[in-house]
This record gives C-alpha cells, sequence and structure tokens, in this order.
C-alpha cells in the first residue's frame, strides 16, 4: 500500500532544527562559548514553553482539571506558540482523540501500537490521518473561549513573533545574537519539541503499570523529571481529569505545583482530582491481576487463588467502609451542630474502620510477597 504523501513543512522543520542542535549549537560552544546568561535565557524559556504545554494545553484545555484565570491563559497561549505543536485548539483535538481511541492505529493520532517512532514522531511527518486534520467537533467547548480563539486565529504570526522575536530581543540584550538565537532559539525548541514528544513515544513504552493495563500507558519517574511532570502517565490515562500526574508528594510534577501556586495566587480554580477510594481500588485491582498471572504457573494454584481472591474482597470492602466513613465525618464536621455523642460514636466508628483497613493493607502486602517469592 502506498504510504500517505510527506508534510513538507514538518518535515523541514523537524530535520533542520535538528541538525543546528546536534551540529552549529556545539560548533558554536567550543569556538566561541556560551555564558551564564544565555544558559538561563534557554532555561527561562524551555520552562515557559513547556509548562505552557503541560499546564496550559495538556491539562486546562485539553483535560479541563482546572479553571485559569485569563491572565494565566494568554501566558500559556504564548507559550504555547513558543513551543510550535500548533494551537492549543488543534493539539486538544487530537490529543482528546489519542484518549478516546487509545492505541488504536486507526483514531489514535499517535498510537503506540505503531512503534516507537511512529508515536514519537513520524505521525508529524507524513498525513496518515489527513481526515482527521482539521477536525475541531471534539474541542467545541474551547470554540467560546476567547483566548483559545485568537491563538488559533494569529498562530502563526504569534509562533514566529515568539520564536524569532523573543530570541532575537533577548541576542540584541545580550550583545551575542547568533549564540542567542541557537541557544534560547533552536536548541530550546527541539528540546521543548522532544521531551512533549517522549510522553506519546516513550510514556507508552517504558515504565509500570500501577493503575491500569487497559492501555499502553506507563508511569515512569524519569521521564517526569524531563517533562515537567507528565510521565507518570499509567495514571494519567484513567484519572485524565485529575490536575496531578504525580499523586504523591515525593513525585516530580512541577506543573501540579505551579497549578497549586497559582491556585494560591487566585489564578486558577476549580482544581480537579479523583476520589481516592477509585485511585486505590485501581491500584488495588492491578495489585490482584498480577499475582493471579503470578500463580498461574504454580502447581497448587487453586488454594493460593481462593486466598487472594478471598482477602481482595476483604481489603476492598474494607477500603470502601473506611473511605465511606471518613466521607460522613467530614461532612457532619461542617454541621457544627452535632451532637456531642453523635460525634463521638462517628469519630469511633470512623477509627476503627481505618485501623481495619490499615492492617487489611498490611496482610495483604505481605500475602503479595509470599505469591512473589513462590514465584521467584
Ligand atoms: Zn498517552
Ligand atoms: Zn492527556
Amino acid at each position: 500500500m502506498a504510504r500517505p504523501p510527506i508534510i513538507i513543512t514538518n518535515t523541514l522543520l523537524f530535520s533542520l532544527s535538528g541538525v543546528v542542535a546536534l551540529v552549529a549549537v556545539p560548533w558554536y560552544g567550543m569556538s566561541h562559548g556560551y555564558d551564564i546568561w544565555q544558559w538561563g535565557s534557554f532555561l527561562l524559556l524551555f520552562c515557559l514553553s513547556g509548562l505552557s504545554i503541560t499546564a496550559g494545553y495538556h491539562r486546562l484545555w485539553s483535560h479541563k482539571a482546572y479553571k485559569a484565570h485569563p491572565v494565566l491563559q494568554g501566558l500559556f497561549a504564548f507559550g504555547g506558540a513558543l513551543a510550535l505543536q500548533n494551537s492549543a485548539l488543534h493539539w486538544a483535538a487530537d490529543h482528546r482523540r489519542h484518549h478516546r481511541h487509545v492505541d488504536d492505529n486507526d483514531k489514535d493520532p499517535y498510537s503506540a501500537e505503531r512503534g516507537f517512532w511512529y508515536s514519537h514522531i513520524g505521525w508529524m511527518l507524513r498525513e496518515y490521518q489527513g481526515e482527521a486534520y482539521g477536525d475541531y467537533s471534539n474541542v467545541r467547548d474551547l470554540h467560546n473561549n476567547s483566548v483559545v480563539a485568537f491563538q488559533h486565529r494569529h498562530y502563526l504570526m504569534l509562533a514566529l513573533g515568539a520564536n524569532l522575536g523573543l530570541p532575537l530581543l533577548l541576542g540584541l540584550w545580550h550583545g551575542d545574537l547568533l549564540g542567542m538565537l541557537l541557544l534560547a532559539g533552536v536548541l530550546r525548541m527541539v528540546m521543548t519539541h522532544h521531551t512533549t514528544f517522549f510522553i506519546n513515544s516513550l510514556a507508552h513504552i517504558w515504565g509500570s503499570q500501577p493503575y491500569t493495563d487497559r492501555n499502553s500507558a506507563r508511569d515512569n519517574g524519569i521521564l517526569a523529571f524531563f517533562t515537567f511532570g507528565e510521565g507518570y502517565h499509567n495514571f494519567h490515562h484513567l484519572f485524565e481529569h485529575d490536575y496531578r500526574n504525580g499523586i504523591h508528594w515525593w513525585q516530580f510534577d512541577p506543573t501540579k505545583w505551579l497549578i497549586r501556586l497559582a491556585s494560591w495566587c487566585g489564578l486558577a480554580a476549580d482544581l480537579r482530582s479523583a476520589p481516592e477510594e477509585r485511585i486505590e481500588l485501581a491500584r488495588l485491582e492491578m495489585q490482584l491481576k498480577r499475582a493471579q498471572a503470578q500463580l498461574c504457573k504454580q502447581d497448587d494454584r487453586e488454594l493460593w487463588q481462593a486466598l487472594l481472591q478471598e482477602e481482595y474482597a476483604k481489603l476492598s470492602q474494607q477500603l470502601q467502609h473506611y473511605y465511606a466513613s471518613r466521607k460522613r465525618l467530614l461532612e457532619l464536621r461542617k454541621r457544627k451542630a452535632l451532637a456531642r455523642y453523635d460525634r463521638l460514636k462517628l469519630q469511633l466508628e470512623y477509627r476503627s474502620l481505618r485501623d481495619g483497613f490499615i492492617t487489611g493493607k498490611r496482610n495483604w502486602s505481605r500475602l503479595l510477597a509470599g505469591i512473589t517469592t513462590r514465584a521467584a
């Protein structure tokens, strides 16, 4: 079958910028050197363009994980143009298709099932899904957003202005025009491109699947470090409206921190997060699946399977009771006029359910460890 026609603009853009970043940037560095101001400008623009994609294009506009003040939206629209990854409207349309049809080779624009190269960059080099290009029917909500609409209408001007104008101005201020264009212009753009593209490629290939194995998305702390926290992609594909990707405090997710900071400053509101019990249940279900797979090859698997099933049923029930009691307590706390007796009764019930759940989790971990040791 004939391959779809090449998209000349994209192919030229990615290959030429790649060559400049790989050859001209180090050559200029060795012959002239870059100083701290140039590296500082590189880092500043890298963060501006990268975070505009992750916090703006992705979590705000594609997933509506929170609401943002028009000032913040304007900054993301500018930073997104600087990232040179098409308009927010176009990006969000592709991304919503990706979530809806994940791993479907005909409908997912960057299906990881088609391999690393295709999902990383190949999908943009040829007109693979030409019929979907310009189909914005899944982003109707964004048509009414004046910031998104403005950016879409004036995208080319904004993208050129940001990518040439900004490094040019910085170069004039600094004195070394070419050095600044190479570092804060080209190298920064190439780095922003590929770190974002890694989410579509590597984050669907390399890493763990703690929450779901119904799609190829993976959690990967190393990737999260280079992608402003987007490496926790397995969690994200299951809970896509959550403003966080790394849900634990120790997980590196600067996009989450930025959104939180913006909410403290009054620039963001209505931060959405998935209910804790649903997250815990998803993790539990995956642990069960994995343990069952480990037992598959054992001779006395039926005995173990029964024990595993029994403990799973017990723990998932404990989990639901614990969270329901916690919810009741939190709701009643808001109603100040609660009788002392009722409050105490609820607190005692909550504590005993919490302790039961903690013990249940400990037993469950022991059982899983036992199964892993047997399988080894
Ligand atoms: Zn994905
Ligand atoms: Zn997403």
